[in-house]
């Protein structure tokens, strides 16, 4: 038993060796990797789940365009792509980070639009009836928390 643990100890150090000297250049796993790769997966499930060929080839190709980027050598260009996909990506990343945060303070706060501009404004709980300002367009209104 000892023995056959050893071995498959040992092998899978030999795999780490590898794999740590394969990967050295090598561009590896980033913030766009993640996405393509998750909306690959999500849209070949959804191709297959309904017999749709198009989205299950568009799903393995993210999927390989995904391993394309993560062993890819140019690492100039895969950065350059990465910094984009974010720069494309960070309104909706923070609107997504905004909801969790709202969700988890929801019980401290009541969240609520303003009735001129629809920006969104919170109060504490518990203040009772308050006159509000807007800071966007400065319209006034009453709101209770
Ligand atoms: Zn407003």
């Amino acid at each position: 038993m000892d023995k056959i643990l050893a071995f498959f100890r040992s092998l899978l150090y030999r795999f780490r060796v590898w794999l740590t000297r394969f990967m050295t250049g090598r561009h590896g796993v980033d913030e766009l990797c993640v996405f393509t790769l998750m909306s690959g997966i999500l849209i070949s499930f959804i191709g297959s789940l309904f017999g749709f060929f198009l989205p299950i080839l568009i799903g393995y190709a993210a999927e390989i365009y995904t391993l394309f980027r993560i062993f890819s050598k140019n690492l100039p260009k895969r950065q350059e792509e990465n910094r984009k996909y974010l720069k494309w990506s960070a309104n909706v990343r923070f609107q997504i980070k905004a909801f969790f945060t709202r969700q988890k303070m929801r019980k401290e706060y009541k969240y609520f639009r303003c009735p001129g501009c629809k920006s969104l404004m919170r109060l504490h709980r518990g203040r009772g009836e308050v006159e509000m300002d807007c800071p966007k367009c400065h319209t006034h209104f009453k709101k209770k928390a």
